[in-house]
């Protein structure tokens, strides 16, 4: 079962390559902390013995106690959440924290004042563990890739449906989408469905398909989505409804998943789940919700399993493509979709 699906995405990337898909890598310059709103700040550039460092779960924002932080070659444990640098250290020093229960930690020190890391755990009661991470954060069509998000900062994205899904069922699937997402980032991101596009911001445009969205011809394909990007962070996106009937059901609140960053659950009781035909969960679930939530802690481009040390400021975009089919494609030998 494993195999099969392994194989698919794998063939899936084939109509990835074909719309035009672009690896969001990271380039050289640093920029943003684990919080993820925070500006580049210039500051002197150096952490003065003394400063206290916090490092937290991401999950829950519980201190954390015996993390070991490694900063410049030496080692410090956390005590009640907390390690106090006993040298100073640069800005920008390279930084790995090793923690029970929490995936490893490999960034730069970026904060000057009271710098805190929150940490990815490494599996939840949410029945989240590091495979799921893997799986929903960080495969892309064409294999392991960067974590892929919207734009940092965001906290609004317009969602606006073509003048042919204008419909009360496509409205409605649409605001009840836009609902689900906003709920399952925990309110931090929220989607409104509007009739024109914004005129800053990020925003999803929806749309049935047209003759030429070669990316529909595919076996059982239902949507696609389409990001573009820009240092390495999703600033707006496109849902192409290759089947009608996808923009009336729970398959809009799938591609609203793909457009927050999420990939495909292996999970076929989940709304992220890769043959999602629109009849099974309506609605993100518990881990889902958490992947979303450990995501907005993290700059595009973070890497598996949790490394930020080399995201770009500039330079990494393009446009990035994901393919919903409603089920595997016949024969188990896998025939190829294609794109033709
Ligand atoms: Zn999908």
């Amino acid at each position: 079962m494993r195999m099969t699906f392994r194989r698919l995405i794998g063939d899936l990337s084939v109509l990835g390559v074909v719309g035009g898909l672009t690896a969001c890598g990271g380039g050289n310059e640093s920029v943003g902390p684990n919080a993820v709103a925070a500006a580049p700040t210039a500051m002197s550039g150096v952490l003065r013995v003394g400063t206290a460092v916090e490092v937290a779960s991401g999950e829950s924002g519980e201190k954390i106690d015996g993390a070991v932080f490694t900063v410049n070659g030496r080692e410090y444990t956390s005590s009640q959440g907390q390690i106090t640098l006993t040298e100073a250290v640069a800005l920008t020093s390279e930084v790995r924290i090793v923690a029970p229960g929490m995936l490893e930690r490999r960034t730069l020190l970026r904060e000057p004042r009271a710098p805190r890391f929150a940490l990815w755990p490494q599996t939840s009661t949410s029945g989240m563990d590091e495979a799921y991470t893997r799986a929903i954060v960080y495969s892309h069509p064409e294999g392991a890739g960067p974590l892929r998000r919207l734009s940092r900062g965001t906290t609004h994205v317009a969602v606006v449906p073509s003048e042919d899904l204008r419909g009360e069922e496509e409205m409605a699937a649409h605001r009840e989408a836009a609902e689900r997402v906003t709920a399952a980032s925990g309110g931090q991101v929220v989607y409104t469905v509007e009739t024109q596009r914004p005129a800053s911001g990020v925003y999803v445009e929806t749309r049935l398909a047209r003759e030429n969205d070669d990316l529909c011809a595919g076996h059982n394909i239902l949507a696609f989505e389409q990001d573009f990007i820009r240092s390495a962070e999703t600033v707006r996106a496109v849902i192409v409804y290759c089947d009608p009937k996808s923009a009336r059901t729970a398959v809009v609140s799938h591609e609203m998943g793909h457009t927050f960053g999420l990939y495909h659950s292996p999970d076929s009781k989940e709304l992220m789940y890769a043959f999602f035909d629109g009849h099974g969960a309506v609605d993100f679930g518990a881990r889902e919700s958490l992947e979303m939530r450990l995501m907005l802690q993290r700059p595009g481009g973070n890497q598996f399993p949790d490394d930020d040390r080399s995201v770009g400021a500039t330079g990494a975009g393009g446009t990035h493509v994901i393919v919903c089919p409603g089920s595997a494609p016949p024969g188990e030998s896998g025939s190829r979709p294609t794109a033709r």
